[in-house]
């Protein structure tokens, strides 16, 4: 575990040095391009409030020259009338350019989520096997969030301190240059502390999105699995895991924020003392009659403005550079091609006669080294009924999930009527497969939508028809909303065994050629268990069907059994040949009712 240990620091330093700082910056640029208008005209209502804030100290000085030396009415009228004005387009401006680069950003976000939401959806089951729920649902939750603050409201900041910077600037030599250079002078220590401070709040900040990730990933596990938790009584110990991780999570962002005190405190001590050293010298200026009271107050104004707005512009640095570390997890999953591309390849004219053949299949999870299956080759002919069975773990479920196409083989071929289904467009063949599996999930919607999951479309007496001969509609007939019932979080409650069911009505409205079915091995009640079995049976009528059988009625109907045991088919044929085999797997299997696993 120590070389465990070293190989993560590799890894991590590994990636730290690949963060492409530039590159992904133009990229989010070329991103942001749809809010482009909504930018500019942001700009320009920027660039009106900088030059407002840019007119303020050369007024401010005019009074202050009428107390001092004139002392004309006209001249503070005026003056005074001018900052009045300036004040309220300024704040005019501030205020559309707050609106517009919010929007802008919150456009850029929604767009972001969406496509990264597509992203991870198309990928391929394996990626799936490989990452944490918490973790994809935190990059697009707050990975996502970071980058809005960024293209919005840091970038429309930097650019209203930088025009500031370069306006005052300007404005500071033309009012007084010899006190300019004294400023200036100051200026190159604070630009190389922000780069070290960037530097590191960028790492710093692409590790704290990682570990944000594990703690939802934990909180996720646990609160989706709060009845194992519980009934093993082991809340204290996830608090306990949960903590470890948090509590990682704050020293990171303990030390960010030393990083940051340290930084700002150090900024603001330098600007301060620039303004001491300026008024000083600038004093003595006034003294020796080089300059006037009005000049120096101005000079001072627009010190401050200039001195704020590089404590500010630092600052954004940092968040900018965070930015970029959040960015470089977003885009990696975006650039990350599915192994098995969703669509491409042939799409059948004629309707499939749905005869599926294994040919000397090997295959290996891409997660784990051992190979799950060998060799195997079945042919599933239409209007035939093929039931799986042997012990856990051989092998059955993996199978299907090959004809799903969920993962390539290692070797061998799978065909659909003589076709390569690596030929075949992905979205076009599984729309010909239905596929019920042990314990249905359903989606957070009505029964309605439930059931004609997958078919755009489906008019509602396909969908009573489907749910009939499911054996489905009595009962939803007796909800109160019927088919708008909502199922899922605060709707109604539905039984195993009307899962299975509605389950049974979703593959029979899609009418499928294949039918792939994972047999519930969960107990039901006597009417239950009579209900779904009648209902499977209408199921598996007419169609091509591969079943993991859990059930002696099952196998006893079907017209080949196959033993999976260790990835491979170890018995073959019909119920009634293979019980005679009294040292066979099967014999055993049906003596103990195939139940046991
Ligand atoms: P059965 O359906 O017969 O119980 P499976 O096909 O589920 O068997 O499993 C066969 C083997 O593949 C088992 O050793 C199991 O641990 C492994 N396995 C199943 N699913 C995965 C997966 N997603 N990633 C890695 N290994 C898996």
């Amino acid at each position: 575990s120590d070389a465990e240990a070293m190989d993560s620091v590799h890894n991590k330093k590994k990636r730290e040095s690949r963060i492409n700082t530039s590159g992904n910056a133009k990229r989010l640029a070329v991103l942001s391009k749809p809010e482009l208008p909504l930018i500019l005209c942001g700009m320009i209502a920027l660039i009106f409030s900088s030059l407002s804030s840019l007119a303020i100290p050369a007024f401010f000085g005019q009074i202050v020259e009428v107390l001092s030396t004139t002392g004309d009415i006209n001249t503070l009228n005026n003056s005074t009338m001018a900052l009045v004005i300036i004040f309220v387009v300024g704040s005019l401006a501030t205020s559309i350019r707050a609106y517009l680069f919010t929007l802008a950003g919150q456009r850029f976000v929604a767009r972001m989520r969406n496509e990264l939401f597509g992203a991870i959806i198309k990928q391929d089951v394996s990626f799936f096997d490989q990452s944490r729920t918490g973790e994809l649902i935190n990059r697009l939750a707050s990975d996502t969030q970071v980058l809005q603050n960024t293209v919005t409201v840091n970038i429309s900041m930097a650019v209203r301190y930088t025009i500031q910077i370069i306006g005052t600037i300007i404005l500071l030599f033309v009012t007084n240059w010899r006190l300019t250079l004294v400023m200036l002078a100051i200026i190159p220590v604070l630009a190389i502390s922000a780069v070290f401070y960037g530097k590191k709040v960028k790492l710093l900040g692409k590790e704290v999105q990682e570990i944000l990730a594990k703690t939802s990933t934990t909180a996720e596990q646990v609160i989706s699995n709060v009845r194992t938790v519980k009934a093993f009584a082991k809340e204290e110990k996830f608090v306990a895991i949960y903590g470890k991780d948090v509590h990682e999570s704050y020293l990171l962002g303990k030390t960010l924020a030393i990083a940051g005190g340290i930084f700002s405190g150090s900024v603001f001590l330098i600007a301060q003392l620039a303004i001491v050293l300026i008024v000083y010298i600038g004093a003595k200026q006034v003294l020796n009659g080089q300059t006037t009271t009005g000049n120096l107050t101005s000079f001072l104004l627009y010190t401050l403005t200039v001195a704020m707005a590089l404590a500010f512009v630092s600052s954004l640095f940092g968040d900018f550079m965070q930015a970029i570390g959040a960015s470089d997890r977003i885009f990696e999953l975006m650039d990350k091609i599915p192994s098995i591309p969703m669509s491409g390849g042939q799409v059948f004219s004629n309707p499939p006669v749905g005869e599926i053949e294994l040919n000397d299949i090997t295959f290996t999870y891409p997660t784990k080294g051992s190979q799950v299956l060998k060799n195997i080759s079945l042919k599933l002919q239409t209007g035939t009924i093929t039931a799986l069975v042997g012990p856990s773990g051989g092998g059955k479920s993996t199978i299907v999930s090959l004809i799903e196409r969920f993962y390539d083989p290692d070797s061998g071929l799978i065909t659909l009527d003589g076709v390569d289904i690596k030929q075949i467009d992905l979205k076009w063949y599984r729309g010909i497969i239905g596929y019920v599996s042990q314990e249905p999930l359903l989606f957070a919607g009505s029964i309605r939508e439930n059931i004609s999951f997958g078919i755009e479309n489906a008019s509602m007496e396909d969908i009573v028809a489907a749910a009939e001969k499911a054996n489905a509609h009595q009962f939803i007939e007796q909800f109160e909303n019927k088919y708008d019932s909502y199922v899922g979080e605060r709707g109604v409650i539905l039984s195993g065994g009307q899962r299975q069911r509605i389950a049974i009505a979703r593959a029979l409205l899609l009418n499928p050629k294949i039918l792939l079915l994972d047999e519930a091995t969960s107990a039901l009640d006597a009417e239950s268990e009579y209900l779904v079995k009648e209902a499977i049976d209408r199921l598996m009528r007419d169609r091509t069907v591969l079943v993991i059988a859990h059930r002696l009625s099952t196998v006893v109907n079907a017209t080949t059994v196959l033993v999976i045991n260790q990835g491979t088919i170890s018995e073959r044929g019909t119920h009634d040949e293979l019980v005679k085999n009294e040292s066979g797997i099967y014999y055993n299997l049906v003596k103990r009712q195939l139940g046991s696993n």
